[in-house]
């Protein structure tokens, strides 16, 4: 079905992290992939928590260099950061580490640069030593901090504290909400259940604390609430949503009003015939939801489709609410919200056992390579 596309056809995929790789895993068969990565391991946005005090634990499983994904073995990686793309002439000029540029020609072209919203995800290149030492870095700032608050009671806040707090649970951790109840968004089923663990836990929570933002927010001392409150804590975790579209690379029409790529329900760019988004820079509804929706099947499936001359025919529909795991696996197993409210435990050996290595790794990234383990 896809002969006319063996491999002619070159698809330039800016940004190899949680989407990025997902979608180079399956366009690989078909095109030649190219994928402009700023880090050589895929280092995930997901499960902030358990990054901050199960270091060893998260490197595992969400700190994996490109080179191991098995999917990725006939993808081309360049390491570097996308500076520009000009449409007109389909082409990609990428910065390396050590400031020399190259122009890679596309066919197409996949967006999926993310955005930065905290410490731990951003745009910077970066070797696996500097990616080890951060997260070391990171993990250590944490443990040796007595008090800890956590501004932002989204779902990377409310993990923080929670993983937190029972990590260490003679820390006092505090986390502000700026309004009534946790994880906006999420069904309210959801809210009340984390409201409740977080208490259970002994974590501090503080309702209508909206903070003040500073330019470049302070990761310990003082922090300032409008509503004339201070407080200090040895740590400070920002986690108020306040996310930055890496899209500096792209012609200004290609973007909505707060920088984020226009996006239509297939998951082409509007306005153009050969490029895509996907994941957090996309602006495919209110919550850029498209990362964690399987969204990469309907990018896949489309682009093959006008790589073979025909319309684009998958939609992606948003869910009502957002789902999914907030706070990562904890000793009694793991707990999935669904958008309706409902909430399905797995147990630790499920966990452990099947779903991170036979269902993540094996069916969604299609394979590791764990010889160098
Ligand atoms: C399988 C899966 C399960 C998930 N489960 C959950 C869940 O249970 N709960 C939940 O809340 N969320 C979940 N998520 C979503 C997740 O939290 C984020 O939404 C996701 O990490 C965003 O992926 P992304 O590819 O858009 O961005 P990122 O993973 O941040 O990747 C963007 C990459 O692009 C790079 N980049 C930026 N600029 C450039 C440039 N100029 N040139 C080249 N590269 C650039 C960045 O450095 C980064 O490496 C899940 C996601 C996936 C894929």
């Amino acid at each position: 079905m896809f002969g006319r596309t063996r491999k002619t056809q070159t698809v330039v995929i800016i940004g190899m992290g949680d989407t990025g790789v997902l979608v180079a895993a399956r366009l690989s068969k078909h095109f030649r992939v190219i994928g402009i990565a700023t880090k050589p391991n895929l280092v995930s946005g997901q499960e902030l928590g358990k990054r901050l005090t199960d270091l060893s634990w998260w490197q595992h499983h969400y700190n994996m260099p490109l080179n191991r994904f098995k999917a990725l073995n006939d993808v081309a990686l360049v390491h570097g950061r996308a500076h520009s793309v000009d449409p007109p002439t389909k082409t990609v000029t990428v910065c390396a580490p050590d400031n020399s540029q190259q122009t890679l020609s596309y066919d197409y072209l996949v967006v999926a640069s993310g955005t930065s919203n905290g410490f731990w995800r951003d745009d910077v290149v970066r070797s696996s030593t500097q990616i080890s030492d951060l997260l070391t870095a990171d993990a250590a700032h944490i443990e040796s901090a007595n008090t800890v608050a956590v501004i932002g009671g989204g779902p990377c806040g409310v993990s923080s504290a929670l993983n937190i707090q029972r990590a260490y649970p003679k820390k006092r951790v505090s986390l502000y909400l700026s309004g009534t109840a946790p994880l906006p968004g999420y069904h309210e089923q959801a809210q009340h259940y984390y409201e409740n663990e977080l208490v259970t836990a002994g974590v501090e929570v503080l309702k209508n604390h909206r903070a003040v933002i500073t330019d470049v927010p302070p990761r310990a001392g003082n922090v300032d609430f409008e509503s004339g409150d201070t407080t200090s804590a040895d740590a400070i975790i920002w986690t108020i949503g306040n996310r930055k579209p890496h899209t500096g690379f792209l012609p200004s029409d290609y973007l909505d009003e707060d920088g984020f790529v226009n996006t239509l329900p297939t998951l082409e760019v509007a306005g153009d015939d050969t490029m895509f988004a996907i994941g957090d820079v996309a602006s495919t509804d209110p919550e850029r939801s498209s990362a964690r929706n399987w969204a990469y099947g309907i990018l896949v499936h489309n682009l093959k489709r006008k790589a073979t001359g025909k319309a684009a025919d998958k939609i992606y529909s948003p869910p009502t609410h957002r789902w999914g795991s907030i706070v990562g696996p904890q000793y009694d197993g793991l707990t999935l919200h669904q958008e309706t409210g409902k909430r399905m435990r797995l147990s630790r050996w499920l966990v452990d056992h099947v779903l991170l290595p036979a269902v993540v790794q094996r069916l969604i990234y299609k394979g590791i390579d764990r010889a160098q383990d």
